[in-house]
């Protein structure tokens, strides 16, 4: 992000991205809801290059039990990138960035989740990134809150997440992983978009004032068709149940 851009063209002469997309498109989003039997909830999503599985445990007993909550249940929300998700084989287990991610996706989702309900339980989100092009912390968020839904746990929205950085002197929507590599920003966010109120919220790189509110405003339009499709994949899933489809979870 921001570094060495080694010659690199983002945008061909006629604007176009690398991947053929203006600067305002987000990549295909496919979302599919309650595809694990083992989980109480959980949802595959891929978002261009990315393909993200979310799974949900819960509300459940704590363990350890010493971290109950006598008010509110605890939530707890672990992103992972798989070895064979990057280019070079990643180290397996947490790191920095993972350990990053995660928290600050916990605390979006903190907002959201009517904890109040489950006192001295624990709500378990567990969020695997099988392959990643970048705004993968975007993707998890999306899927984690689908499979929250899926796993009918009270929220008072769907939290939906999209990323609009600057490549080639241009503010762009979403951006893939040579745009975020060799590009000169980027601003990842999730609203709940009842409220609208941001719920995440960080920004890489440098833009002027005026770049930044573009940017923002950008990433805030990306976010809310995302949750358009959140709510679209939700009633799909339901109307099949509904009509005693494929789907023979109990
Ligand atoms: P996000 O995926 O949310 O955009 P980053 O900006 O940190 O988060 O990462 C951008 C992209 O860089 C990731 O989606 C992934 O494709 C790649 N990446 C991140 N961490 C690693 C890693 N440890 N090894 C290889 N590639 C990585």
């Amino acid at each position: 992000m921001g570094g060495h851009n080694p010659g690199i063209k983002l945008l061909d002469k006629d604007g176009k991205r690398i991947d053929g997309r203006g600067l305002y498109d987000l990549r295909p989003i496919k979302m599919e809801i309650g595809v694990l039997k083992k989980a109480d909830g959980s949802a595959y999503l891929e978002w261009g290059g990315n393909k993200v599985m979310a799974a949900v445990y819960g509300p459940k007993p704590v363990m350890p039990r010493h971290l109950a909550n006598p008010y509110k249940a605890v939530l707890m929300y672990r992103y992972n990138m798989a070895p064979f998700s990057v280019d070079d084989r990643k180290r397996p287990g947490p790191d920095r960035r993972s350990i990053e991610i995660s928290k600050i996706s916990r605390d979006a989702l903190e907002r959201i989740v009517m904890t109040e309900y489950f006192p001295n339980t624990m709500i378990e989100i567990f969020v695997e990134i099988l392959q990643a092009d970048a705004g993968t912390r975007c993707a998890a968020l999306t899927a984690a809150s689908l499979a929250l839904a899926d796993a009918g746990i009270p929220m008072r929205d769907l939290v939906a997440a999209c990323a609009a950085g600057k490549i080639d002197g241009k503010v762009a929507l979403d951006l893939k992983k040579e745009e975020d590599n060799y590009g000169e920003s980027d601003m990842p966010l999730a609203i709940s978009p009842r409220t609208g109120d941001i719920l995440l919220f960080q920004m890489d790189g440098l833009l002027t004032k005026e770049e930044y509110l573009e940017s923002l405003h950008l990433a805030l339009e990306g976010a809310k068709k995302v949750s358009e499709m959140q709510k679209k994949a939700l009633k799909d899933k339901y109307k099949i149940e509904t009509l005693g489809g494929e789907d023979d979870k109990v």
